[in-house]
């Protein structure tokens, strides 16, 4: 074993509004530094990776363009920083969506289309198990949450539930329709550390 202890990975965690907390709770737990993300000059020092996490993605999207926040964001992803964006997290990643009405853009670093609050009002919230590719049985907390219609081939497709997609990876991104920083499996927040580390 090396003398020197392991650097402890530098997240960014978009902290505009929505469940960010969450976030930065479970990856210290895992050992990672969070550095919270609402203006340009918290992106001078390097990051290791990226959270973007849920809440209200057009707020989240108008907020991003207002601090000139959106841009810099857009190319250290476009560059390969490994991200974990939850529900709206995927909605900014996601190159098309249906029934997002915001004026304001994307990241769209991501091939899927997605379907902003897919499950409609009666099934805002719900929970349930899944299979998650890779992982097994992994508990998901859905809330008005998105899933994805369709995606490029090259997406590797995580975990359906009623058949619909609600995580995928590609390349450097992986996305969740659902949030498991909202409960106590640790498992994907340490498999996007792990993408960070590389
Ligand atoms: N419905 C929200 C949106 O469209 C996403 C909900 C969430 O992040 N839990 O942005």
């Amino acid at each position: 074993m090396s003398a020197r202890a392991a650097k402890r990975p530098q997240i960014g965690v978009l902290a505009l509004q929505g469940a960010f907390l969450e976030h930065e709770k479970m990856l210290a737990r895992l050992g990672a530094n969070c550095r919270e993300l609402r203006e340009k000059s918290d992106l001078e020092a390097p990051l290791d990776g990226l959270v973007l996490p849920g809440g209200e993605s057009t707020t989240q999207k108008k907020l991003l363009t207002d601090l000139g926040l959106y841009e810099p964001l857009r190319e250290k992803i476009a560059q390969g920083l490994p991200v974990l964006a939850t529900c709206a997290g995927l909605i900014l990643l996601a190159r098309n969506a249906t029934q997002d009405h915001s004026p304001y853009p994307s990241f769209g670093t991501l091939p899927v289309r997605v379907r902003r609050n897919a499950y409609g009002r009666q099934l805002g919230s719900f929970s349930t198990t899944g299979e998650i590719k890779g992982l097994g049985a992994f508990p998901m907390r859905f809330i008005r949450a998105p899933f994805i219609e369709e995606t490029a081939p090259e997406v590797d497709v995580l975990a359906r539930v009623d058949g619909n997609i609600v995580a995928v990876r590609y390349q450097h991104q992986i996305a969740l329709a659902f949030h498991p920083e909202l409960g106590s499996d640790t498992r994907l927040h340490a498999a996007f550390l792990s993408l960070a580390a590389s």
